[in-house]
């Protein structure tokens, strides 16, 4: 975890987005410094955090950029989607709402991004069994026809979070190397 000094071979953006409270900035802070904040206020002035890995012995930065509750307003710019090379579209697998507007962060995404950018479908919470309003065939399904990856995750109970990080960011390095 955290930045150390050593040359960087590649420095890949990856953007979050999704309706608020899905978990966003808790997953971006459990993937970046392995940390889940009970007291989850908004981000606001947050723009990215960082964290270093290592794929095939190459040393990749990532930039991973927070909505910082932008997404109340409709109000993500394009400059948030500029230049990234990944997405994690996050729903909350207790609203069915926000898995209903998954298609129109997609419709946003296609957008805004570049066409080769890849994309993880993720619902979050998964930790919340009872209260589970989308099936987890359902997301499988809608994922497979449209060409995304995804993974449930629990930002809370560390479930997911990294594979669906380090499985994103692989393709990624699969596409530009
Ligand atoms: P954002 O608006 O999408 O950035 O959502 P936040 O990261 O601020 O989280 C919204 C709320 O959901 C907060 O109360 C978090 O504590 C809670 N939350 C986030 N991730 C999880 C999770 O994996 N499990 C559970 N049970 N709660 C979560
Ligand atoms: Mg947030």
């Amino acid at each position: 975890y955290g930045d150390y000094d050593q040359r960087i071979d590649y420095m890949f953006k990856v953007v979050v987005i999704g309706d608020s409270a899905v978990g966003k900035s808790q997953i971006l802070s459990r993937f970046a410094k392995n940390e889940f904040s009970l007291d989850s206020k908004s981000t606001i002035g947050v723009e990215f955090q960082t964290r270093t890995i290592a794929i095939d012995n190459k040393t990749i930065k990532t930039q991973i950029w927070d909505t910082a509750g932008q997404e109340r307003y409709r109000a993500v710019t394009s400059a948030y989607y500029r230049g990234a090379l990944g997405a994690m579209l996050v729903y909350d697998i207790t609203k069915r709402q926000s898995f209903d507007h998954v298609a129109r962060w997609l419709e946003e995404l296609r957008g805004h991004a570049d066409n080769n950018i890849v994309i993880m479908l993720i619902g979050n919470k998964c930790d919340l069994r009872d209260m589970r309003a989308v099936p987890e065939e359902d997301a499988k399904e809608f994922a497979q026809r449209e060409g995304l990856f995804f993974f449930e995750t629990s930002a809370l109970e560390a479930i997911n979070v990294e594979t669906a990080f380090i499985t994103a960011l692989t393709e990624i390095y699969r596409i530009v190397s």
